[in-house]
Formats: C-alpha cells, structure tokens, sequence
C-alpha cells in the first residue's frame, strides 16, 4: 500500500482529556457447535477468548492478526451486533454488555460500523441520499426533504458531488462507495466508529485516500476509531495504539512506534518481518511461521502460540500466558517476559 498517508494528524488531535470511551473487559464470544440428531451443543468455537482493553476518547486503536483470529467478531460484539458470551463492555463509564430494548437502540447510535465491502453493506435499490439519510429517519422521524441539505453536506464532506445525492450504489467506483458507507456511519454523528477492513478491499491507489480521510473526519467530527485489519502498513498510519490478536485472545498491546520499533511477542514480530522493506540497501530477516493456525474449536494448551513458536518451552505448553505490562504502556502475553 501507498503510504503518503497523513501520519502528522494522529498527533494533531487533542488528546488532553485522556477520557476513556470504551473498555472491554475479559469479553468473550463463543459460538456454539451443535451435533448429534436432538442437535445438543457439543462444544464451542471461542472465537474472542478473554480479551481486554480499553480506546481513549479521540485515540484510534488498531487491532491485528490474521484472518479468524477474531478481530472481527470482538468488533462485532462491541457493537452488540453479537451477544457476547461473557465479558463487560463499558461505554462511557456504563455497563452496556446486557442492555437491550430501548436502551441499546439509543446507545447503538453513538457505535457504528465502516465494513470491508461496501457494496454489499449498501442497498442496491436505494438512491444514495435515501442510505446516507436513512439512519438518521429511523431514529429522528424527519423527512428526507427535511434531511437532504445535511445530507447534501455529509456527501461533500467524504468528497462525494452534490449530484451523487439522486444516483445509486451501482454507478460509482469501490473507494465512493466506501465514501458513501462512510457518510453512512457519519449520519448520526457517532463517538466511536469500529472500521472493520475498510479498505481491503479497494484497489491500493485509493487506499491512502480513504485512509486520509477517515483522518481527516476524525479530527472534525471528534471520533474514536476502532481499526480492524490483517495489514499492519494500514493500521500503522491509522493507529496511536495498536493491539495484536492471535487465535482469539490479545498477545500484545502498545503505542504505536512501541510495536514497530521494538515488538516483544515473537508473533507481533512474525507478522512486522513480513512487511516489505521499501528500501532494498536495508537487510530484513523474515520470520517464517511454521503450520497453519491452529482451530479455536480445540485451541492448544498453554500458549496457544506454542506450536508455531520458535521460542516455545515445556511452560509455553503448559501455563497460558498473561498480558502483563511490561515497559510503560506496553503489555504482552509471552513468559519470555515474566
Ligand atoms: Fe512463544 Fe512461549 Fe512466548 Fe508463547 S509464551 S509466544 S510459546 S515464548
């Protein structure tokens, strides 16, 4: 990916009052696996085992690992699109893990969610300015012709033209559409947005500007980002912390520059050695990970890291490691550390 993505803006925004907007708390979200003919519940797949951690107001928190390893699924728990299957997720000081009815309508609209594909995630059928408004009628009951200057200003804002307003998914390119679902997510004026792959699956030119952005709509409309991506080069111009999953649980957790300059869990340091050097006179040593990921049906004993570590002991099978801080703001789960 391009990366004359505007890095300077991660530090523009005010930071001051160090509020905390979101914490999860040991979450977990298991899916049950049925079998048997009277369908009994015959084990689970813990898709997010015992994550925790918690996004300042204004901050965006990159969260990585590879495909499966559930950095979707706790996005999607947070959001209660999923219920989760144990665990505490506090939004601004409250507990909302549990609430539902009319409560979880009306803190559903400070959460939502930029998706990896967006033209599956927009209505076909629907002129733009009826999907970029249609959030904002369920839950103000306004008219569209009361809502089409807002709209018409929502769509200039993510670098949509006035007239985008009358046509329909199917006439723009990914990167506007992705622009459309993003003024989509912007229609209710959210506090935090969970971006879950929003640019895997545009064409590289326009990653950058989508990601530029996101940036730019962050500082003006205040927002918390939660970033979820495979590629560690977008979350990197995105993030100010970033928190690395493996198999359903986080392994390491750090600011930034923390994780690239100095990663602690040999699977953080797997996943940096396979980012492509720019420059070809530096030498970089690529991690091999050995086997594919194991299943979170049957997850391995201990460290669930073991069989594709090359640092594994006869503890690392035994004894599952916690996330402990280990430098000022930089927490890892590995007994290398203990
Ligand atoms: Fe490797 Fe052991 Fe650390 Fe797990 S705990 S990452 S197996 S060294």
């Amino acid at each position: 990916m391009s990366t004359d993505v505007k890095d300077s803006q991660v530090t523009k925004r005010d930071k001051s009052q160090n509020e905390t907007l979101l914490e999860v708390i040991n979450l977990k979200t298991y899916y049950p696996i049925k079998g048997g003919i009277l369908r009994r519940t015959i084990g689970a797949v813990k898709a997010v085992d015992d994550v925790s951690f918690e996004i300042k107001k204004g901050e965006t928190l990159g969260l990585v690992g590879e495909s499966g390893c559930g950095k979707s699924t706790a996005g999607r728990t947070i959001l209660r699109l999923l219920e989760p299957t144990d665990g505490k997720i506090i939004f601004e000081g409250n507990d909302i893990t549990n609430v539902r009815g009319t409560t979880l309508r009306k803190i559903r609209k400070d959460f939502q969610m930029v998706f990896q594909d967006p033209y599956a995630s927009l209505n076909p059928t629907m002129m733009v300015g009826h999907l970029v408004s249609e959030p904002i009628r369920n839950y103000y009951k306004k008219s569209q012709s009361e809502l089409k200057p807002e709209v018409i200003e929502l769509l200039e804002k993510v670098g949509l033209p006035e007239d985008a307003y009358y046509k329909y998914p199917h006439e723009f390119s990914g990167g506007q559409r992705q622009r459309i679902g993003i003024a989509r997510a912007l229609a209710l004026k959210p506090k935090l947005i969970i971006a879950d792959e929003p640019v895997s699956a545009l064409d590289v030119s326009v990653q950058s500007q989508v990601l530029n952005l996101l940036k730019e709509l962050q500082d003006e409309f205040d927002l918390t980002f939660l970033f979820i991506a495979h590629d560690l080069s977008v979350v990197k111009h995105m993030s100010d912390r970033i928190g690395v999953m493996y198999l359903g649980g986080l392994v390491e957790v750090a600011e930034k520059d923390s994780i690239y300059e100095e990663p602690l869990h040999p699977y953080t340091q797997a996943l940096l050695s396979a980012i492509p050097e720019p420059d070809p006179r530096k030498k970089k040593e690529r991690i091999i990970l050995e086997g594919d990921v194991p299943s979170p049906i049957n997850p391995p004993s201990g460290c669930t890291f073991h069989p594709r570590c090359a640092h594994a002991t006869s503890e690392c099978q035994k004894i599952k490691p916690t996330l402990k801080e280990v430098k000022p703001g930089h927490r890892v789960a590995c007994h290398l550390y203990n």
